[in-house]
């Protein structure tokens, strides 16, 4: 399948980070920039999206059909994607409305996504059959993108991140919501190195499971690879949950590094990180690659 893209990954660039923890540690830690690909489709958005949008368009669909919650980066992806890619676009939205909408939903809808809302009861059983085909039976025929853009395709363009990472490395590092860019990672890598992931929601053991699956759908033979992880203590209590210590994390990594974080993934991955490399989880000579997943929210 091949996308000709208004999107470019060129400015994905790797980057080294300088500081005295570091050195202390003896690690070595790039960032890879994914947060530079686009202000709106950031980061691993679009490496979910790449394939989705590309099968959607072979398969003759005119319209996309995707689920989150109303601060969702993933809507907030898919309907600057619709609107880049010319597609319609629908967002299913967790809950109620609440107006006026937030900058999320306002965003979306000025893109020409249409929002519609699903009762938290009915949206826990959104990707079943019965409820997909009423929204469909509602909203016409749709191209349906899961939760969080994670499915096979996702896996697929998530795992092209790794050919461009052209350094040497030990381990590989993301934030994790629904686990589809981690299973890309995963499949990536085949079997090679490490990969941990920092889940941002508590209780995220059934993460693991999640990303067996996705890793099955998008080729059985990755199921086997071992060489992957979660950290599962760096949560902050959940999606939007803004605690003191992360927040003062935070504002020293912006100063220190000129580059930005959001406090929901990319935030708690780095406060994870550091605190392992604080206590010599890493073996002196280590060299780390983080990923930069994007979600800083530009428009
Ligand atoms: C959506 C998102 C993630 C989580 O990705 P998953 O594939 O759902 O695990 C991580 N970081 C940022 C910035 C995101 O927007």
């Amino acid at each position: 399948m091949q996308v000709l893209s208004p999107i470019q990954v060129e400015n994905s660039k790797l980057q080294v980070l300088h500081n005295p923890l570091l050195d202390r540690a003896g690690v070595e830690l790039w960032v890879k920039r994914e947060d530079l690909i686009h202000p709106q489709v950031s980061g691993n958005k679009w490496r979910k999206l790449k394939y989705n949008l590309a099968q959607a368009k072979e398969e003759g669909y005119d319209q996309l059909l995707t689920f989150g919650g109303a601060y969702s980066n993933h809507i907030l992806a898919t309907a600057a994607a619709s609107k880049l890619f010319g597609f319609r676009s629908i967002g299913i939205i967790r809950g109620e409305e609440h107006l006026p909408l937030n900058s999320t939903l306002s965003f979306a809808q000025d893109c020409g996504m249409e929002l519609h809302y699903l009762d938290r009861t009915r949206y826990r059983e959104k990707h079943t059959t019965e409820i997909v085909n009423t929204l469909i039976h509602q909203y016409g025929r749709s191209y349906i993108i899961p939760e969080g853009g994670s499915n096979a395709n996702a896996v697929k363009g998530c795992a092209e991140i790794i050919k461009e990472i052209d350094i040497d490395f030990d381990c590989l590092c993301t934030a994790c919501g629904t686990g589809g860019t981690i299973a890309g990672l995963v499949a990536g890598l085949k079997g090679e190195k490490r990969i941990m992931g920092f889940p941002v929601l508590k209780g995220a053991t059934f993460l693991y499971d999640e990303i067996k699956s996705l890793l099955k759908d998008f080729d059985p033979t990755s199921i086997g690879f071992q060489n992957w992880d979660l950290q599962l203590d760096y949560h902050f209590g959940g999606y939007a949950k803004n605690k003191a210590p992360l927040k003062v994390f935070m504002e020293e990594f912006e100063m220190n590094h000129q580059i930005s974080l959001e406090h929901v993934y990319t935030g708690k991955l780095f406060f994870g990180l550091f605190d392992l490399i604080k206590q010599g989880y890493f073996p002196k000579g280590s060299t780390i690659v983080a990923l930069h997943t994007g979600g800083l929210r530009k428009f």
